[in-house]
Formats: structure tokens, C-alpha cells, sequence
């Protein structure tokens, strides 16, 4: 039998120590398809709607279509721009009420607005006033979700992604709408239960393929064989967010078996309370890691694939400016030869360049410029203008930014500068992220041929640099993004709170 499913993604990450709102141009400038362009361009993409639709397709389900937006991490969204969207979905919603069986929510999980703390909450919530409790309403999300009560309470089940990098999100969006027909067909009666432990895990530490991330994650999975388990989600959350719904959660989906969804949320969060300390790390200054770099460099071979490194503190996939300056100025500064850093957002070195034109050498001032935040501007580095492109590309590898993606960042520049003019900046008009290493190749400049190349991100760009790398270094820099949560000044998140707060080693768990 045939079944009608409403669905919409509506997707942010918000850093709410980003001045700036979110408003719906931010959405265009990424990722914003309405009604049926969202098949025709989501269709066969590594993400949650993409694996919807794969299920759709084969299943022959009746999708309705309303909306498929996505925005580079930034600052709160703006009420207009989130009503906008979450009214496409409401009102699908509302003219099919009749003859609706279930709703998919591709969502992420620490959408913040204006005047909301809890974006998915809200619109989830908006969804069960309108379907009543029969309609079921499966909800996918981001590892980094803040989950909040509310959307435990309003939606039938959460399925997060298991992986980080994100790898897996045609996957989850497939597990959540194998799970969202299950319930549809009766097989199933979904209910849910949510510890969280009070541990902030450092970004690049929540990395699942090894450390203590990944020991939780086999762990998740060996409680997914339990009887009547049905998901078991660990999301260590989104700490850049001052919000009271900020934390680590464990929400776990039983079939109609709550007590063995408390039992395992609490033996999961249990362990991962045990594992506090090692979700913590002190990572290197720029200018001890490019030393480092450089004595690696020394070493190479030229078969050796490119010191991979992360600038942690610019990286705009957690809502830094990208921007940041004080890993390019070491680069600089220490003489570094065949480097590159991407991507470098500055409107204005690109306008000088474009003025220039291809060919042509051009003194400009690089980065830092957004905000106090991200280090100082670098100025008057001269350099050469080796290609200007139009910033389109379609992701290729097994990137966090999902393969098949089509990304487009304004005129793209490739600038020479440095010793030799050996240094590759690529230098853009927006703030997005080198997730994919296709940036590098779109602009003509292999990253495998650079002896080092420095991405403004916390782990997610592992996903395609890893195995080109000969070596990975974690740089802790100032930014928006900042890996160390000590740099924050919060009001609102939940107190107490490891490793802000001095916790012994009894006051968790501390249920009845
Ligand atoms: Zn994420």
C-alpha cells in the first residue's frame, strides 16, 4: 500500500557567539531548494534527504516535497527566515492533514533564532499540533544536535548520525525512514528516553573513528542489539551555543519498551561520564605547529602526501569567520615553502585581485577582518594572481560535505604569495568551508602536490584529507570556533558542567 509522507530539511548549526542573524540570503548562497527542485537536485546526494528519497523511490512511498535549506554555521536565524521555512513545512502539513501517514524530518539539531533557543523543538512541536498523536513523526539530526526535552516529547523518534566526519547521512536518512514506515505499517511503537551527562567533549574529540568517541559508538551499537532497542543515538552537542538546551545527550528509541530506553540511555551515559577526561585535549599555538611542520617538511619525501592541519578557532562549519589569520601569518613568517590555506574569506583581496587580473602581482591585506576574533589582519602581502574561477564545484570525495553536493562560493581566487610565491591562498568572496578537497583542484592546484596545507576546521575535513595526509596537526586558535569552551564567557547552559566546573567524580550520575 501506497503511503503519503510530508517532508522537509531545514538545516542550521548556530555558533551564538556570531554576532550576525541568519537571514534567508545565507540559506541561497549554500543550499535552498523548494518543492520538486528539491528531488531533482537532492536525488542521489550523500545526505539525510538524499536517503530519504532513495527509500521513497524504492518503497514507491508518495513524498511531498516543501523545502530542502541549508547555511554555512553562523550566528542566530532571523524569525522571518525561520518562519519562512518552517512555514513551507507547516502548511504541507496542514493541506494534507486528510490523507498524511507520516512526516520525515531531516533537521540538524542546534538551530537557534531570535526568539528561540530550540528551533527543532518548536517546529516539531508545531508538527504534532497539526497531525495529532496517530501521525508518526520521525525526525533525522546532526551528531552535533543540542537536544532538547521538547523534541523528544513532540517527535517519535530521533535518528543521529553515527559518524564524525559526517559520512553517514544518506544512511541515517534511510534508518530514519525505514523507521518512520515501520511505525506508518504498525510494526512498530516508538518511545523514547534521554539522559545527558554533564561533559562537554571537545569538537575534535567527538572524531568517531578512534579515541574514546569511537569506544562510545561500539558501545551505542552493542546496546542496539538489546530486545526491543530500536536506535540509540549519542549526540556529544554543540558547544559554540549559549543556550540552556546546550549538552551531550543520549536519546535512545525503544519499541514501546520505555524502561529499557532509560536503562540504556543512563548505562551509555553512564560510560561516557567515565570517559570525562578524555574528552578534553590541549592542542599546539600556531607558531609551535608550523615548527613542527616545517621540521616534518625537512623530512619528506616527495611521494609523501601534505601535512594535513586544522585551524580550529576560523572554521566556518561551527560558525567561524573563516578568516583567521595567525596559522597563514606563521606560514609566513617562518619562510614555509609549498603551503596552501583555504578557504580564506575576504570580499576585499578578492576585489583586488579581480582588479589585477590573472597574471598580474598584487599587494593586499589578507584576513581578519570580520570581526577582533580570528587574529589581525596580514598586511600588504604581495603575491601573484595565478586564476580566478567562477567557486563552483561539485564535491567528490568522501567529505563531511557530502559527496555530489554542489557547492557555489562566488569568484574564487587563487593567490601565489610567500617565499617563492609558493604559499596558495585561495581567496573567496563567502564564508564556506574546504571540506572537500575539490576546492584545491577546482582552482587548479592539487593539494596532494603542497607540502602543507591548513584548513580552517575542527575535524570534519579528516573526512577527505585523511588519507592524502602523511600527517595531521590540530592547531588551538582564537575565533568563534575556538575548541576550548574556557574561551566562552556563558550564561545560559546548564552549570554544573565538566570541564568548567570542578565535578567529583560521584556527582554523576545523580537520577534516583
Ligand atoms: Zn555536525
Amino acid at each position: 500500500m501506497s503511503h503519503t509522507v510530508v517532508v522537509g530539511a531545514f538545516a542550521h548549526e548556530t555558533n551564538t557567539f556570531v554576532p550576525d542573524a541568519v537571514t534567508r540570503a545565507d540559506f541561497q548562497a549554500r543550499e535552498e531548494y523548494l518543492y520538486d527542485a528539491v528531488p531533482r537536485n537532492m536525488r542521489g546526494t550523500e545526505t539525510a534527504i538524499g536517503g530519504v528519497i532513495d527509500v521513497a523511490d524504492e518503497e514507491e512511498i508518495d513524498l511531498i516535497h516543501t523545502v530542502s535549506a541549508f547555511a554555512t554555521p553562523g550566528g542566530v536565524v532571523d524569525d522571518d527566515t525561520y518562519e519562512f521555512y518552517t512555514d513551507l513545512i507547516l502548511d504541507a502539513v496542514r493541506d494534507n492533514v486528510d490523507e498524511l501517514d507520516g512526516v520525515m524530518l531531516p533537521l540538524h539539531g542546534a538551530m537557534v533564532t531570535e526568539s528561540d533557543s530550540d528551533g527543532e523543538g518548536r517546529l516539531i512541536q508545531d508538527v504534532r499540533d497539526i497531525v495529532g498523536e496517530t501521525v508518526p513523526v520521525v525526525v533525522t539530526l546532526d551528531l552535533h544536535g543540542n537536544v532538547s526535552g521538547r523534541m523528544v516529547e513532540a517527535a517519535d523518534a530521533l535518528v543521529a548520525y553515527e559518524t564524525y566526519p559526517h559520512l553517514d547521512k544518506a544512511k541515517t536518512g534511510e534508518r530514519g525512514m525505514r523507521l518512520l514506515l515501520r511505525a506508518i505499517e504498525g510494526d512498530i511503537d516508538p518511545s523514547m528516553h534521554m539522559e545527558r551527562p554533564p561533559v562537554i567533549a571537545f569538537q575534535p574529540k567527538a572524531y568517531t573513528p578512534n579515541g574514546p568517541m569511537a569506544e562510545v559508538m561500539t558501545k551505542a551499537r552493542q546496546l542496539e542489539q538489546r530486545p526491543g532497542v530500536l536506535k540509540v543515538n549519542v549526540l556529544p552537542g554543540f558547544y559554540h551555543a549559549d543556550i540552556p538546551e546546550m549538552g551531550y545527550t543520549i536519546p535512545v528509541v525503544t519499541d514501546d519498551d520505555p524502561d529499557t530506553a532509560r536503562d540504556v540511555s543512563r548505562e551509555l551515559a553512564e560510560f561516557v561520564w567515565t570517559k570525562r577526561e578524555e574528552f578534553v585535549e590541549e592542542y599546539p599555538k600556531p607558531s609551535e605547529a608550523i615548527r613542527t611542520a616545517k621540521e616534518l617538511q625537512a623530512e619528506m619525501d616527495p611521494e609523501d602526501g601534505p601535512i594535513v592541519m586544522a585551524d580550529f578557532g576560523s572554521n566556518p562549519g561551527g560558525g567561524g569567520a573563516s578568516d583567521g589569520t595567525t596559522v597563514l601569518r606563521e606560514i609566513l613568517d617562518q619562510g614555509i615553502e609549498k603551503a596552501g590555506w583555504a578557504i580564506m574569506h575576504d570580499p576585499e583581496a578578492v576585489e583586488k585581485c579581480l582588479n589585477a587580473g590573472v597574471g598580474n602581482r598584487v599587494t593586499t591585506d589578507i584576513g581578519g577582518k570580520t570581526d577582533d576574533n580570528h587574529g589581525e589582519t596580514i598586511e600588504n602581502v604581495d603575491g601573484y594572481v595565478k586564476a580566478i574561477t567562477d567557486g563552483r564545484y561539485v564535491n567528490t570525495g568522501t567529505s563531511h560535505s557530502g559527496k555530489g553536493v554542489q557547492n557555489d562560493i562566488g569568484t574564487t581566487v587563487r593567490f601565489q604569495c610567500g617565499t617563492n610565491d609558493s604559499v596558495t591562498v585561495v581567496l573567496a568572496p563567502t564564508r564556506a568551508s574546504a571540506f572537500d578537497a575539490e576546492i584545491w583542484r577546482h582552482i587548479g592546484q592539487p593539494p596532494e602536490r603542497l607540502d602543507m596545507i591548513c584548513i580552517p576546521s575542527l575535524i570534519a575535513f579528516l573526512g577527505d584529507y585523511e588519507t592524502m595526509s602523511s600527517e595531521v596537526i590540530l592547531i588551538d586558535t582564537p575565533g568563534t570556533s575556538a575548541v576550548n569552551p574556557a574561551r566562552f564567557d556563558y550564561e545560559r547552559i546548564p552549570r554544573p558542567l565538566f570541564p568548567l566546573d570542578d565535578l567529583a567524580d560521584d556527582a554523576y550520575p545523580n537520577w534516583d
